[in-house]
């Protein structure tokens, strides 16, 4: 079922156990835009179904927030102009040339190319395979693009993320809210999970530049102002005492700094950078 945040905002809720990410819908008078197009053709088919069920203008857009395949693998079900930035653009590419039969995939498993989870959803929930190829992006951008769909504008900007680098983000001015696909989380490259800590107070600025009230993410659904400013904070404090890689360092680096014990999410951060200098120093 679709939640809805105001008039002109709905959202279906992400589901972890099958990696299915939050999927975005805005409405204006004329036109609707979809935020993500979930990581199946039967994920996409479901949001749309949902759609239909409620009185909207029609879907002529949408955007695809990074090149995950949890966020795009459904875009060939949604007939719409699909917009995305020209780092996403260029990472889409390469899943445009994969093909989806049993013996790639097989492979591309054993080189580790793609996970067994995406590799399980690929099996499950794309019918015909053999022939399927991802659709091309229409509307290629830079930096920004604002999309009006009447009376209702839209704002993407891509911007800087200790995620990936090709992030867009989309902001509802009228309603001061904002999409961030999964542009706050950290990341794993060669399995080790890490935040890339020289990123994370650009990113910071790029977003809170924005003074929105409400955040929906990729994973975690919906935050409020108070939630997001938490979440700042813990990471913040965790990155200003992390400056090598040292575990060990960092958490006495801590007590010293805030007189007191990290919480649980303050650990979970301060791990990941220590991570992020464990990658640099390699
Ligand atoms: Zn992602």
């Amino acid at each position: 079922m679709l939640n809805k945040l105001s008039d002109s905002i709905y959202y279906l809720s992400n589901q972890d156990d099958r990696e299915r990410p939050t999927l975005g819908l805005v409405c204006g008078d004329r036109y609707s835009l979809i935020i993500d197009s979930g990581n199946s053709p039967q994920h996409a088919k479901e949001f749309l179904l949902e759609i239909e069920k409620i009185n909207v203008p029609p879907v002529k857009y949408v955007v695809i927030t990074h090149a995950h395949w949890d966020h795009f693998l459904g875009l060939n079900e949604i007939d719409a102009t699909i917009i995305v930035n020209s780092q996403t653009s260029k990472m889409l590419k390469e899943w445009q040339r994969l093909s989806y039969d049993d013996r790639s995939l097989q492979k591309y498993g054993s080189t580790n190319k793609l996970s067994a989870m995406c590799i399980k959803i690929i099996q499950t929930e794309i019918s015909n395979r053999e022939g399927f190829t991802l659709k091309s992006p229409d509307v290629i951008f830079e930096n920004t693009l604002t999309v009006d769909l009447g009376n209702k504008v839209c704002i993407l900007e891509k911007i800087k993320s200790t995620h990936t680098d090709d992030s867009t983000i989309v902001f509802v001015p009228d309603e001061n809210v904002l999409f961030l696909g999964d542009s706050a989380y950290g990341t794993t490259t060669n399995d080790l999970f890490h935040y890339k800590q020289s990123l994370l107070l650009p990113m910071i600025k790029d977003i809170q530049k924005y003074n929105a009230e409400m955040f929906l993410l990729g994973h975690e659904s919906i935050c409020d102002s108070n939630e997001m400013n938490i979440y700042w904070e813990e990471v913040t404090v965790a990155s200003q005492v992390v400056k090598s890689p040292s575990l060990e360092e960092a958490m006495v680096s801590f007590k010293a700094e805030y007189k007191r014990d990290p919480n649980d999410n303050e650990v979970f951060f301060i791990k990941a950078f220590v991570n992020d200098h464990i990658l640099h120093s390699q």
